[in-house]
Protein backbone atom coordinates (compact mmCIF):
# COMPACT_ATOMS: atom_id res chain seq x y z
CA UNK A 1 0.00 0.00 0.00
CA UNK A 2 1.00 3.00 -0.95
CA UNK A 3 0.80 6.05 1.89
CA UNK A 4 1.17 9.36 0.78
CA UNK A 5 0.82 12.00 3.53
CA UNK A 6 0.70 15.66 2.77
CA UNK A 7 2.36 17.79 5.24
CA UNK A 8 3.38 20.74 6.04
CA UNK A 9 3.51 23.93 9.03
CA UNK A 10 1.32 26.46 9.31
CA UNK A 11 1.20 28.95 11.78
CA UNK A 12 -2.04 29.08 14.42
CA UNK A 13 -2.32 32.21 15.12
CA UNK A 14 -4.16 33.51 19.05
CA UNK A 15 -5.09 37.24 19.73
CA UNK A 16 -3.84 37.44 23.21
CA UNK A 17 -4.89 41.21 23.70
CA UNK A 18 -6.21 43.82 22.11
CA UNK A 19 -6.49 47.67 22.88
CA UNK A 20 -5.17 51.19 21.22
CA UNK A 21 -1.50 52.19 21.30
CA UNK A 22 0.63 54.55 19.38
CA UNK A 23 1.72 53.09 16.09
CA UNK A 24 5.57 54.24 15.40
CA UNK A 25 4.32 53.38 11.50
CA UNK A 26 1.15 55.88 11.28
CA UNK A 27 1.98 58.23 13.93
CA UNK A 28 -1.38 58.03 15.42
CA UNK A 29 -3.31 56.09 18.09
CA UNK A 30 -4.73 53.22 16.40
CA UNK A 31 -6.45 49.65 17.36
CA UNK A 32 -3.90 46.86 17.90
CA UNK A 33 -3.72 42.87 18.37
CA UNK A 34 -1.29 41.64 20.46
CA UNK A 35 -0.99 37.85 18.30
CA UNK A 36 0.65 34.97 19.48
CA UNK A 37 1.89 33.02 16.57
CA UNK A 38 2.86 29.24 17.09
CA UNK A 39 4.00 27.38 13.87
CA UNK A 40 2.27 24.13 13.96
CA UNK A 41 3.22 20.70 11.80
CA UNK A 42 0.13 19.72 10.30
CA UNK A 43 -1.15 16.50 7.88
CA UNK A 44 -3.81 17.29 5.17
CA UNK A 45 -4.24 20.63 7.20
CA UNK A 46 -5.21 19.62 10.24
CA UNK A 47 -2.36 21.37 12.86
CA UNK A 48 -1.53 18.69 14.73
CA UNK A 49 1.66 19.57 17.20
CA UNK A 50 3.89 22.26 17.57
CA UNK A 51 7.11 22.98 16.20
CA UNK A 52 9.40 25.02 18.08
CA UNK A 53 8.92 28.42 19.73
CA UNK A 54 6.28 30.21 19.21
CA UNK A 55 6.08 34.25 19.10
CA UNK A 56 4.44 37.33 19.60
CA UNK A 57 3.96 40.55 17.70
CA UNK A 58 1.86 43.57 18.16
CA UNK A 59 -0.12 44.55 14.59
CA UNK A 60 -1.37 47.75 13.46
CA UNK A 61 -4.96 47.40 12.72
CA UNK A 62 -4.52 50.36 10.36
CA UNK A 63 -1.35 49.85 8.37
CA UNK A 64 -1.38 46.35 9.25
CA UNK A 65 2.66 46.55 10.32
CA UNK A 66 3.87 43.95 12.99
CA UNK A 67 6.09 45.24 15.73
CA UNK A 68 8.01 43.51 18.53
CA UNK A 69 5.56 43.48 21.81
CA UNK A 70 8.07 46.33 23.35
CA UNK A 71 6.72 48.79 21.63
CA UNK A 72 3.12 48.93 23.93
CA UNK A 73 5.37 48.69 27.02
CA UNK A 74 7.55 51.94 25.58
CA UNK A 75 4.26 53.53 24.62
CA UNK A 76 3.17 53.66 28.31
CA UNK A 77 6.87 54.69 29.38
CA UNK A 78 6.65 57.68 26.97
CA UNK A 79 3.37 58.66 28.10
CA UNK A 80 4.13 58.31 31.51
CA UNK A 81 7.33 60.18 31.44
CA UNK A 82 5.08 63.06 29.11
CA UNK A 83 2.15 63.40 31.95
CA UNK A 84 5.27 63.73 34.40
CA UNK A 85 6.63 66.48 32.62
CA UNK A 86 3.78 68.31 31.66
CA UNK A 87 2.61 68.26 35.65
CA UNK A 88 6.13 69.21 37.05
CA UNK A 89 6.26 71.93 33.98
CA UNK A 90 2.42 72.99 35.94
CA UNK A 91 4.05 73.28 38.98
CA UNK A 92 6.70 75.20 38.08
CA UNK A 93 4.05 77.82 36.05
CA UNK A 94 1.84 77.87 38.92
CA UNK A 95 4.83 78.54 41.50
CA UNK A 96 6.24 81.27 38.95
CA UNK A 97 3.14 83.30 38.48
CA UNK A 98 1.40 82.39 42.35
CA UNK A 99 4.87 84.05 44.06
CA UNK A 100 4.01 87.30 44.25
CA UNK A 101 0.38 86.52 45.76
CA UNK A 102 -2.55 86.06 43.23
CA UNK A 103 -1.48 85.12 39.49
CA UNK A 104 -3.64 87.83 37.09
CA UNK A 105 -5.89 86.73 34.26
CA UNK A 106 -2.53 88.05 31.90
CA UNK A 107 -0.64 84.88 34.08
CA UNK A 108 -3.08 82.76 33.92
CA UNK A 109 -3.35 82.78 30.19
CA UNK A 110 0.79 82.75 29.62
CA UNK A 111 0.81 79.64 31.98
CA UNK A 112 -2.11 78.27 29.39
CA UNK A 113 -0.19 79.11 26.66
CA UNK A 114 3.33 77.55 27.80
CA UNK A 115 1.82 74.67 28.87
CA UNK A 116 0.20 74.57 25.65
CA UNK A 117 3.52 74.72 23.51
CA UNK A 118 5.32 72.32 25.88
CA UNK A 119 3.06 69.53 26.11
CA UNK A 120 2.17 69.75 22.34
CA UNK A 121 -2.14 69.65 23.34
CA UNK A 122 -3.77 72.69 24.15
CA UNK A 123 -4.43 73.95 27.46
CA UNK A 124 -7.20 76.66 28.32
CA UNK A 125 -7.27 79.18 31.07
CA UNK A 126 -10.35 77.31 32.32
CA UNK A 127 -7.87 74.51 32.13
CA UNK A 128 -4.96 76.34 34.92
CA UNK A 129 -7.11 78.22 37.23
CA UNK A 130 -8.43 74.94 38.93
CA UNK A 131 -4.51 74.05 39.22
CA UNK A 132 -3.65 77.52 41.09
CA UNK A 133 -6.23 77.29 43.19
CA UNK A 134 -5.17 73.22 44.32
CA UNK A 135 -3.35 72.74 47.80
CA UNK A 136 0.29 72.74 47.12
CA UNK A 137 0.07 74.99 44.34
CA UNK A 138 2.54 77.50 44.09
CA UNK A 139 4.64 75.80 46.79
CA UNK A 140 8.41 76.08 45.52
CA UNK A 141 9.65 73.07 46.82
CA UNK A 142 7.06 70.74 45.31
CA UNK A 143 7.80 72.54 41.60
CA UNK A 144 11.19 71.84 42.55
CA UNK A 145 11.21 68.00 43.52
CA UNK A 146 9.04 67.28 40.82
CA UNK A 147 11.29 69.68 37.94
CA UNK A 148 14.33 67.28 39.19
CA UNK A 149 12.64 63.95 38.77
CA UNK A 150 12.23 65.05 35.28
CA UNK A 151 15.36 66.98 34.85
CA UNK A 152 17.64 64.26 34.14
CA UNK A 153 15.77 62.70 31.05
CA UNK A 154 15.55 66.50 29.70
CA UNK A 155 18.14 67.52 26.88
CA UNK A 156 19.71 71.24 27.19
CA UNK A 157 17.28 72.17 24.86
CA UNK A 158 14.14 71.27 26.48
CA UNK A 159 15.65 72.37 29.92
CA UNK A 160 16.07 75.87 28.49
CA UNK A 161 12.68 75.38 26.83
CA UNK A 162 10.98 75.52 30.39
CA UNK A 163 13.49 78.32 31.61
CA UNK A 164 12.08 80.80 28.53
CA UNK A 165 8.43 79.60 29.85
CA UNK A 166 8.85 80.49 32.96
CA UNK A 167 10.41 83.59 32.08
CA UNK A 168 7.64 84.72 29.91
CA UNK A 169 4.96 83.84 32.68
CA UNK A 170 6.94 85.86 34.92
CA UNK A 171 6.64 88.79 32.40
CA UNK A 172 3.39 88.34 31.56
CA UNK A 173 2.03 91.43 32.93
CA UNK A 174 4.96 93.64 32.78
CA UNK A 175 8.15 93.04 34.63
CA UNK A 176 8.58 90.34 37.04
CA UNK A 177 8.31 90.67 40.79
CA UNK A 178 11.26 90.03 42.77
CA UNK A 179 9.75 87.34 44.23
CA UNK A 180 9.16 85.77 41.25
CA UNK A 181 12.04 86.32 39.53
CA UNK A 182 13.68 84.43 42.31
CA UNK A 183 11.16 81.74 41.89
CA UNK A 184 12.83 81.37 38.46
CA UNK A 185 16.02 81.36 39.35
CA UNK A 186 15.80 78.80 42.09
CA UNK A 187 13.73 76.36 39.51
CA UNK A 188 16.11 77.23 36.57
CA UNK A 189 18.99 75.59 38.75
CA UNK A 190 16.93 72.29 39.46
CA UNK A 191 17.11 72.77 35.51
CA UNK A 192 21.12 73.12 35.57
CA UNK A 193 20.61 76.52 34.14
CA UNK A 194 23.02 78.80 35.98
CA UNK A 195 21.94 82.48 36.97
CA UNK A 196 24.43 83.71 34.06
CA UNK A 197 23.05 81.15 31.55
CA UNK A 198 19.73 82.14 32.95
CA UNK A 199 20.55 85.73 31.81
CA UNK A 200 21.34 85.24 28.93
CA UNK A 201 18.18 83.79 27.92
CA UNK A 202 16.22 87.06 29.86
CA UNK A 203 18.80 89.17 27.02
CA UNK A 204 17.63 86.87 24.01
CA UNK A 205 13.64 86.88 25.00
CA UNK A 206 14.42 90.89 24.99
CA UNK A 207 16.04 91.05 21.96
ZN1 LIG B 1 -0.12 51.74 11.96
Amino acid sequence: MLLFLFFGSRNVRRTLEEGEFHCPRCRAVRRYELVHAQPHGHVYFIPLFKLGQGQEYVRCQSCRTRFHPNVLRGDTDAAAAHASLASACAAALCSVVLADGNASEAEVSAVARELSAIGGARVDAEDVRPLLRQPGAGEVGQAESMLARVARSLRAEEREEIARAMLRASAADGDPSPAAAAVVRRLASVLEITPTHLRGIVAELAG
